[in-house]
C-alpha cells in the first residue's frame, strides 16, 4: 500500500509539471477563456484516470486513489467549468474500468467533490492554504463515504478510510506546494524577463533589447538579401519643457510621444527607448521610401497633435528624425555604420532647424 501511494504521489507530482510546462503561458484562472478552462479539465480528468490505474485495490469492485486531487486543484485555480468537466472525465474512465455498483457511487461522489469543491473555491474567503486545505478534506470526506457505501466490511472501510486520508493529505499538500512554487517561479521570471528588456517608464524596449535587435535585423537583412533601416528620433527643445513645467511632465510628454510612436510603425517593428527624449525604430525588409514615409508621419503627428501634462495644460512640440537604410547590396562588415549614419542623420536635422527628417547620404 505505501508503494501505491509513493507512485500516486510521483504520477500528480509529475504530471503536474508536464501540465504546467505546457500551459505556462496560458495559466488557468478563474478568468481564463472558456477553450482553457475546458481543456484544463480534460487534462485534470486525463490525469485522475491515470492515477485510478495506479490505484489500490480495496477489493474485487472498490479501488481508491488520488483522482478527487486533480478535480480540487482544477477548482482551485478555475472554478466550476474545468472541475465539471475533469469530474465527467474521470468518471467515464471509471466505467471503462468496470461497470459495477462502485462506478455509479463514484460518478455521484465525483458530481458532488465538483460541486461542492467549486463552491468552496467561489465562496470561501480564505488564504491559498486554508482554502486548499477546506478543498482536500471536503473532497476526502466525500470519497470516504462512497467507501463506506459500497464496502460492507466496517473494519475494511476504517482500514482503508485511514490510509486513503494520509495519503489524500501527503499527496494533496505536497502537489498543491508545487503547484504553487512553480506558479510563482514562472510569474518572477516573467516579471524579471520584462524588466531586463523594457524601458519602465515607456513599456517601450531599453537599449539593451535595441542593440539585441540591431544586430539581429542587421545578420537577417544580410542573410535573406533583404533591405532594413533604423530611424532615431530625439524630440525637440525638450529641455525647455522640463524647465518650464517640471521633469514630471517632461516624463508625461516621453510617455505620450512613445505610444504616439508605438501606434504608428508597422507589427513587428522594434520601438525602443533608447535614452532621454530619445528613440529609435528597427524597420526589418524596410525601403528607404518606405522608412521616410513612416518616419515623416511620426514627425508629422507629433507636431500635429495636443500632449497633455499631468496639471492638464496641453503643449506642442515637434521632433527632428534621422534614417539610414541598409541596402541589400551593401557589404556589412562594421555593424556599427548604420546606427552611426542615422545618429549623424538626426544630428543634420538639428543643424537645419529640427522638426525635420532628414536621410543619411551615403551608405557603407
Ligand atoms: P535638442 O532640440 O537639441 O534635442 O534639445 P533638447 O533640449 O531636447 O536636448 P538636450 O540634450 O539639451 O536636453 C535633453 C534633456 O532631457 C536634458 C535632460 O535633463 C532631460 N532628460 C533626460 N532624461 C529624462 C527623463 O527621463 N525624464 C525627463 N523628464 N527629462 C529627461
Ligand atoms: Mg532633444
Ligand atoms: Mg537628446
Amino acid at each position: 500500500m505505501i508503494s501505491d501511494l509513493i507512485v500516486n504521489i510521483a504520477i500528480l507530482m509529475s504530471f503536474t509539471f508536464i501540465w504546467h510546462q505546457i500551459f505556462q503561458n496560458n495559466r488557468l484562472t478563474f478568468q481564463s477563456p472558456i477553450l482553457i478552462k475546458v481543456l484544463d479539465g480534460l487534462i485534470a480528468g486525463l490525469l485522475g484516470i491515470i492515477l485510478m490505474h495506479y490505484s489500490i485495490q480495496v477489493n474485487a469492485d472498490t479501488i481508491l486513489d488520488l483522482r478527487h486531487i486533480p478535480v480540487i486543484l482544477v477548482s482551485f485555480f478555475g472554478g466550476f467549468l474545468p472541475t465539471i468537466v475533469a469530474a465527467f472525465v474521470i468518471s467515464i474512465g471509471r466505467f471503462f474500468i468496470s461497470y459495477n455498483l462502485s462506478a455509479f457511487v463514484s460518478l455521484g461522489m465525483m458530481i458532488i467533490v465538483a460541486i461542492g469543491a467549486s463552491l468552496i473555491s467561489y465562496k470561501v474567503k480564505a488564504s491559498n492554504w486554508k482554502k486548499w486545505m477546506i478543498l482536500l478534506f471536503f473532497s476526502q470526506f466525500c470519497f470516504s463515504v462512497a467507501l463506506y457505501i459500497v464496502v460492507t466490511d466496517y473494519q475494511a472501510v476504517l482500514n482503508y478510510a485511514f490510509f486513503h486520508i494520509i495519503s489524500t493529505i501527503i499527496g494533496g499538500i505536497l502537489t498543491f506546494y508545487f503547484v504553487l512554487y512553480i506558479r510563482r517561479n514562472t510569474e518572477l521570471f516573467n516579471l524579471y524577463k520584462e524588466n531586463s528588456e523594457r524601458d519602465s517608464l515607456t513599456g517601450l524596449y531599453n537599449v539593451r533589447s535595441f542593440d539585441r535587435y540591431y544586430n539581429s535585423m542587421l545578420a537577417e537583412a544580410k542573410s535573406n538579401h533583404e533591405n532594413c533601416a533604423i530611424c532615431l528620433f530625439d524630440i525637440d527643445y525638450f529641455k525647455q519643457i522640463n524647465d518650464t513645467h517640471g521633469h514630471p511632465a517632461g516624463d508625461e510628454v516621453i510617455k505620450q510621444f512613445a505610444l504616439l510612436l508605438s501606434q504608428l510603425t508597422r507589427n513587428g517593428d522594434i520601438v525602443s527607448r533608447n535614452g532621454g527624449e530619445e528613440f529609435s525604430v528597427l524597420l526589418p525588409g524596410c525601403s528607404l521610401l518606405k522608412a521616410e514615409e513612416i518616419a515623416e508621419r511620426i514627425r508629422m503627428t507629433a507636431e500635429s497633435r495636443w500632449f497633455t501634462l499631468p496639471n492638464r495644460d496641453r503643449i506642442k512640440l515637434t521632433v527632428s528624425a534621422g534614417i539610414a537604410v541598409h541596402d541589400q547590396t551593401d557589404d556589412i562588415s562594421d555593424t556599427d555604420y548604420l546606427y552611426q549614419q542615422a545618429d549623424d542623420a538626426l544630428y543634420k536635422a538639428k543643424q537645419n532647424g529640427r522638426n525635420r527628417v532628414m536621410m543619411a547620404t551615403t551608405t557603407v
